[in-house]
């Protein structure tokens, strides 16, 4: 890898402890090959089935799954009780992302969808769930978007009714922009069983169900990603896999649906961050310097230090949405300039002689839609000013 920071902890990282950072030094060791693999699935985001035995590769995959699932894993002991954390999320996604983002987003393992399951799961479904995941490699989604229905979840209309046999659900409508749609062997579906936010439920889907299909999206930038169109006509679901029965409620779908988003969004921040450092070091690396590029790094910095904290407070069971999305909007919206600097400073031409430069340049534009529009996080960060919870902290800390 060329212009790595060498596995220093970077700037904004104080409030990480000594296994955080020996993490942080983990990560680095086993992304090496990242870059290289991450340019590969730029051109072809399969190819990652030829990696899947790659240390990193491994990591993330077994990142959310519980250690009593885990066969015998080469992680380090002391590191092992850190992952599945908020916090070490965010320093492992960010670590990789700074070599590849593509990588960890192509990679095989249960993703996002083990914060649903664990949130909504019955005892025999996590169980199945989870002892899939660690028997192989296989790839999931976690479908929520709809075509019209973006940013407006809690609008969705996929619907699930009885079927007529009394033989379980039938599940009927789409899903759009969903990463691994079109590759995974099962994942979740968010749809509608009543109307209201409390009519929502989450379903296991096993993709070789008769009625579904998927196509690839195409896509400019993250292709690693792999972001899907799903369709659903008459799929059946068995009584089992509807999650959530031995919940009341307020606690099924969408509680499910939340969790993974507030806990995603500091990882996608991290991918954001990840990314805006490399283009930062990278300049460094070509002799740039100057205040600009100074205060990108500054920014990058502030917004590490409140994504780790936002993630420290998930941990402790202190979930702020509104400093969480400051982090995402933040982090997405600095990656996005950090690129734009380098293409003015290294002169347009770069972006045709410098292709890790071009691709890092289409990858971070995802970020902006990613666990949701930036807009729709800058009007809960607003709410939060609103309400004061800003006050006396962040605002010094120089949120981007
Ligand atoms: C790489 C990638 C991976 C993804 N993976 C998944 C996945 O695994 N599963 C999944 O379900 N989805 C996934 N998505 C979809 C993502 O969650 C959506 O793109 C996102 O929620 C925004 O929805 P949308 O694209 O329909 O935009 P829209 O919601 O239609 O928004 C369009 C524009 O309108 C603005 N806007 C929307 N609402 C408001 C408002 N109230 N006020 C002001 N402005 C507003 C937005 O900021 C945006 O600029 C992925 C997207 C990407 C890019």
């Amino acid at each position: 890898m060329t212009e790595v920071s060498h596995g220093r902890p970077p700037s904004g990282s104080d409030l990480l402890d000594d296994r955080m950072l020996e993490l942080d030094r983990y990560c680095w060791s086993v992304s090496g090959e990242f870059r290289k693999v991450g340019e590969l699935l730029d051109q072809d985001p399969d190819a990652i089935d030829s990696y899947f035995d790659l240390p990193g590769v491994l990591l993330y995959r077994f990142f959310s799954i519980p250690r009593r699932y885990w066969p015998q894993l080469d992680v380090p002991p002391q590191l092992a009780p850190l992952l599945g954390t908020s916090l070490a999320q965010a320093v492992v996604w960010e670590r990789f992302s700074y070599a590849d983002p593509n990588v960890l987003l192509a990679s095989p393992g249960p993703a996002l969808s083990s914060d649903a399951i664990h949130a909504l799961a019955d005892p025999e479904q996590t169980d199945r769930w989870f002892s899939r995941f660690a028997a192989q490699p296989d790839h999931t989604f976690f479908a929520v978007t709809e075509p019209t229905k973006g940013s407006a979840a809690t609008e969705l209309t996929t619907t699930l009714r009885p079927a007529p046999d009394g033989d379980g659900w039938l599940l009927t409508g789409e899903k759009y922009y969903v990463g691994n749609g079109a590759r995974a062997q099962v994942g979740l579906v968010f749809c509608r069983r009543a109307p209201g936010p409390w009519g929502i439920e989450a379903v296991l889907l096993d993709a070789s169900s008769p009625g579904f299909s998927a196509e690839l999206l195409p896509s400019v930038g993250l292709r690693g990603a792999r972001i899907s169109r799903m369709r659903f006509e008459d799929v059946r679901v068995p009584h089992r896999d509807l999650l959530g029965q031995h919940l009341r409620p307020t606690q099924r779908g969408l509680h499910g649906a939340r969790q993974v988003f507030y806990r995603a969004r500091p990882g996608i921040a991290a991918m954001a961050l990840g990314c805006a450092q490399a283009v930062c070091d990278h300049l460094r690396g070509q002799g740039l310097r100057g205040d600009r590029l100074s205060a990108v790094e500054d920014r990058i910095a502030a917004i590490r230090r409140l994504n780790h904290r936002t993630a420290a407070d998930i941990d402790a069971g202190r979930v702020d949405p509104h400093r969480i999305a400051a982090a995402k909007a933040g982090a997405a919206r600095v990656a996005e300039d950090a690129t734009l600097l380098a293409a003015e400073l290294l002169g347009p031409a770069s972006l045709l002689d410098d292709p890790w430069l071009e691709k890092v340049y289409r990858d971070v534009r995802a970020f902006e839609f990613m666990e949701g529009a930036g807009n729709v996080h800058l009007l809960s960060v607003f709410q939060g000013l609103l309400k004061g919870r800003f006050a006396g902290g962040v605002e010094a800390e120089g949120v981007g």
